[in-house]
């Protein structure tokens, strides 16, 4: 274990909001990250879809590996001994005592990709309902790995289009939760320990008559955003990046040491330009790991149709 850097990591990730957040009117994302590290060219899993997803991002391994479905995660509590474990085991094996809250609109992220024995604070609701418990149990418990999950904007995705205006004006209102979040934050004074990260798990397609989903490899769908801001973030547009990178860069941030680079298993690294750092070694291309085959979502989570 290294020296930490931080001694909270706060992530919000927006299910569905692709790279579109570049379009939308965001003035909280726009502020937060100003000094910041951003991208829209974030690279999803293959395929583009919720489970395959988030589970790269707290596993640090991509589909081809964890073989997480949005089936398996609604219907299967996580193996508490997967040789793959997730960010709440990893940090609670080196912090005995770290506060772990997952809190997600989407409760099969908490229910089949976080394992139930590592004693974390977990609650479910509609992304608006659940913004203010989150901001409560950040005033209250200053926890030292929060991740948090808003699903509505994937819902708006789904009933108009992603890049619609509706799509967009959802996005608009999830950066209002966003600034909710970092609000409480600031509040519970912990910001200058904070590494604050917004994140998006893939896109989608525009309207075709009927609806419009993800799950395939187009630019909407496969090309998300990523936001940093932290005191050793560096002010940066990261040019290559994948989701299941945020495994990496939370371990990093805490000083906990990653397991080594595998193809056939951990692939999470840490970007180019986020930190000044010369121990960080080359980024590696990994696309030639995306070959899972496509499977395409046009079911909605638990959002309405907004
Ligand atoms: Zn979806």
């Amino acid at each position: 274990m290294s020296h930490p850097t931080y001694k909270h990591v706060v992530v919000i990730g927006i299910d569905g909001a692709g790279a579109f957040i570049r379009e939308a009117d965001t003035p909280h994302f726009d502020r937060i990250f100003a000094a910041g590290a951003v991208t829209y060219d974030a690279l999803a899993s293959n395929p583009t879809i919720s489970a395959e997803c988030w589970g790269s991002m707290l596993l640090g391994v991509g589909p081809e590996v964890h073989g997480l479905t949005n089936g398996i995660v609604s219907s299967t509590p996580y193996p508490v001994d997967s040789p793959f474990p997730s960010l709440f085991r990893r940090i609670r094996e080196v912090m005995p005592d770290a506060e772990l809250g997952s809190y997600c609109d989407w409760n099969p992220i908490t229910f089949g990709i976080v394992e139930n024995n590592q004693n974390v604070s977990t609650a479910t609701a509609r992304d608006s309902e659940l913004t203010p418990m989150i901001c409560d149990y950040i005033r209250e418990k200053k926890p030292t790995f929060l991740f948090c999950h808003m699903d509505s904007v994937d819902g708006a995705g789904h009933g108009h289009g992603y890049g619609s205006e509706k799509h967009l004006q959802r996005i608009h209102e999830v950066d209002e939760l966003v600034n909710d979040v970092y609000t409480a934050v600031c509040d519970a004074g912990m910001l200058e320990e904070t590494l604050f990260i917004v994140i998006a798990d893939h896109g989608g397609t525009s309207f075709n008559g009927t609806g419009a989903g993800h799950g395939g490899w187009t630019d909407g769908e496969k090309w998300v955003t990523f936001g940093a801001s932290g005191k050793t973030v560096q002010t940066a547009y990261l040019e290559a990046m994948n989701i299941r990178d945020l495994a990496a860069i939370v371990l990093y941030a805490f000083g906990i040491d990653t397991p080594a680079f595998d193809e056939k298993g951990w692939t999470a690294q840490i970007p180019a330009g986020l930190f000044a750092d010369e121990e960080i070694p080359a980024y590696r291309d990994i696309s030639h790991l995306t070959g899972a085959a496509p499977r395409i979502s046009k079911v909605p989570h638990t959002s309405e149709l907004i």
